[in-house]
């Protein structure tokens, strides 16, 4: 006579299905690696979330009014100075300025493809496009240089304008714009060394911004030269209107 096995593993009831025993268990060992490797905070490495309440508090974000154009924030104009003299191709907003724990989290965001982090960015990001007066059609990430993507295996931009819309409940179109060539490194160069570096940098697949109202993100904003760049190529397609959203802002 065969005994009776004593139930193994956590609980299996016998009514449940495959599958259920399948999500238990990964559930199970889920908490297994969390209690191993627990979520740090990536602005001050404290444990239990990715961006914890103290490093949310510390952000210095932009607050209204902002310049109609360029997003800087300002006191009683409608646009600052530097846009009245010349208007930007496109409006931007930026969430915070970069400074402090928020170049902790975007450098970390550049480096590793951290979804979580960019589920926290893009709500950001739905914020301010909530409060704007924007109507986009499509998300479109600054896409990156072919070397770049090869080095990193991702595009940071491309993980915050897919969290942003999947919340925003808009498409994405991250394979339209491309860089047509290579570019160096923005860092050290004055605003017109930016602007010229990336000039004719990037271009639409044919007709796949026609009529549309692009929505570009990216996770930095420094002078807008980037930004001002794929604003053009997606002009330059048929594009209707492009606004611009990024996280940081030197
Ligand atoms: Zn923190
Ligand atoms: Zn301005």
């Amino acid at each position: 006579m065969v005994g009776v096995l004593p139930e193994q593993g956590p609980q299996l009831g016998p009514r449940r299905s495959k599958r259920e025993t399948i999500h238990a268990i990964q559930r199970w060992l889920g908490t297994g690696i969390e209690l191993l490797f627990p979520i740090q905070c990536v602005g001050c490495g404290n444990p239990g979330s990715i961006w914890c309440r103290e490093c949310d508090a510390a952000l210095e974000r932009f607050s209204e009014p902002f310049c109609n154009a360029c997003g800087r924030a300002l006191g009683g104009w409608s646009a600052c100075p530097a846009c009245r003299r010349r208007k930007p191709i496109l409006p931007v907003r930026s969430y915070a300025r970069y400074s402090g724990r928020l170049v902790q989290a975007v450098l970390h965001l550049k480096y590793r493809p951290d979804r979580k982090l960019a589920s926290v960015m893009s709500d950001w990001l739905a914020g301010l496009y909530r409060r704007s007066e924007w109507q986009a059609s499509v998300v479109v990430p600054v896409p990156l240089s072919r070397s770049r993507f090869q080095q990193r295996g991702f595009n940071q931009a491309e993980l915050l304008a897919r969290a942003l819309a999947a919340r925003l409940d808009l498409p994405l179109a991250a394979a339209q714009l491309n860089r047509v060539r290579e570019t160096r490194s923005q860092v050290g160069l004055d605003p017109r060394e930016r602007s010229l570096n990336v000039r004719g940098a990037f271009a639409a697949e044919p007709g796949a911004f026609a009529e549309q109202a692009v929505l570009l993100v990216d996770d930095l904003y420094t002078t807008g030269a980037t930004l001002g760049a794929c604003a053009r190529a997606v002009l330059a397609d048929g594009g209707g209107r492009v606004f611009g959203l990024t996280v940081g802002r030197a």
